[in-house]
């Protein structure tokens, strides 16, 4: 039993924080700190009555070190689950130190300025965390994240080498909006118009944003359009995944999805670039994401189901063999369960189990980590426990 503290208030947080509220075992107590503390309020107020973890807030800017050191030690948490964006990372893994505690987060830093993420400068603080003696998990979300542990429980059950992961992301979802990001709009729109990459023999092979494009029959779902994009748990799976000849990342978007995107960056509307505006300097993609609809305001329309998982192919006792673990959400269900739609669920439960992992001691070791060099058993378990129950196919549709 001990105390969780939640950075960040938004879709996923929301979601993560449920399920803490949930798991009082584990979770004791929670403080909610965040930039707008109203919405940690809001959140605190809705569900104090429902949970035996005793629930905190506090206002936060995790930009800035000193202040956030000074609030974790204040309220001294046994970890800090990080779901602000992925700006802060580091300064809240120097908090993390500064204060001793460990850390976990969803997704690798990035630089604001530079649409471009990567694990070194995370990887950067391995000796600091090990000489702490503190754990930073990173990526516990569902890709990364869940992708990564379903590649260590393929792995660890069933082959001897993994030499193929194509790693799928199917939101088969309807809002009604002819335009919307289901995660927040600046880091999603970031991510998807960026050049696409995949590992291929030892090596970094790059493309053009959304230049390959395959149809994939899901499980549950049908034929989806998918494109190739950058992702970051192929960069650590290169690394971790012995053997390992090829790594893909696909995620589904609709036509309508496409056409409006193409065409607000033909207009300028996803630059970085600060420009100046009656007198005062702004950012196109900030300014997109303020008249875009708000994700967390999906919930109650959105219906249909997501698919997320990994094909691998590999070599078992000389044959070779192909295996698909996969996941099946479905956003009503999650709307009516914790109020948010599925792609916010299908990150803050990993995140919550990422933090109780570290919390229980079932995943704790000095020093940095991705989630596949972890045991991933008592995580799988907690898939099926938490409302991620998991799926295995041995003859799954390959893509080409
Ligand atoms: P939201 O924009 O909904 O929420 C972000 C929250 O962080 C907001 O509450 C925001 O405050 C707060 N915040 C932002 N800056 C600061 C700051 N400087 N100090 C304190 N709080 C701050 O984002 P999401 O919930 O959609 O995403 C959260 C994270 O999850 C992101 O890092 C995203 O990349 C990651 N993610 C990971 C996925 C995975 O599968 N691994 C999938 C989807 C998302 P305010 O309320 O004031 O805006």
């Amino acid at each position: 039993m001990g105390k969780v503290m939640v950075i960040g208030c938004g879709g996923v947080a929301s979601v993560a924080i449920h399920k803490i509220c949930r798991n009082s075992e584990v979770f004791s107590e929670l403080c909610i700190a965040s930039r707008t503390v109203s919405k940690c309020d809001a959140l605190k107020e809705k569900l104090q009555n429902t949970t035996r973890t005793r629930i905190t807030t506090a206002q936060v800017n995790a930009d800035n070190v000193e202040e956030l050191t000074a609030l974790i030690k204040k309220e001294q948490p046994e970890v800090v689950l990080n779901l602000a964006l992925p700006y802060q990372d580091l300064t809240i893994m120097d908090a993390c130190l500064a204060a001793g505690v460990h850390y976990i987060d969803t997704a690798n830093y990035e630089p604001e300025d530079t649409a471009k993420f990567e694990y070194k400068w995370q990887w950067a603080y391995r000796e600091r965390f090990e000489k702490s003696g503190l754990t930073a998990l990173l990526g516990s979300g569902f890709d990364p994240g869940v992708t990564s542990v379903f590649s260590a429980y393929a792995l660890k059950h069933y082959f001897d080498e993994i030499n193929y992961i194509d790693i799928l992301d199917c939101n088969a979802g309807d809002h009604g909006y002819p335009f919307a990001t289901n995660f927040n709009p600046e880091i999603n729109i970031r991510e998807v118009s960026a050049k696409g990459s995949y590992w291929e023999d030892g090596r970094w092979v790059e493309t053009e944003p959304m230049e390959i494009k395959r149809v994939y029959n899901f499980p549950e779902i049908g034929e989806k359009d998918m494109y190739l994009l950058h992702h970051e748990e192929i960069e650590s799976l290169a690394l971790n995944i012995p053997g390992i000849k090829r790594i893909r990342f696909f995620m589904t978007f609709g036509e309508s999805y496409l056409t409006h995107l193409r065409c607000l960056e033909n207009v300028g509307m996803t630059s970085i670039e600060p420009i100046m505006y009656e007198g005062k300097e702004i950012v196109p993609l900030q300014f997109l994401k303020a008249v875009l609809p708000d994700p967390s305001s999906l919930g109650p329309r959105t219906k249909g189901k997501t698919n997320i998982g990994c094909i691998f192919i590999g070599k078992k006792d000389g044959q070779e063999k192909k295996l698909y673990i996969y996941n099946t959400c479905d956003h009503q269900e999650c709307y009516k369960e914790v109020g948010s739609q599925a792609v916010a669920y299908t990150t803050g439960v990993p995140a919550m189990i990422g933090a109780m992992m570290v919390m229980t001691g079932a995943w704790k070791k000095p020093g940095v980590y991705n989630m596949e060099e972890f045991d991933p058993d008592p995580f799988m378990d907690a898939l099926n426990k938490w409302g991620l129950p998991w799926k295995i196919s041995e003859t799954p549709d390959l893509v080409d």
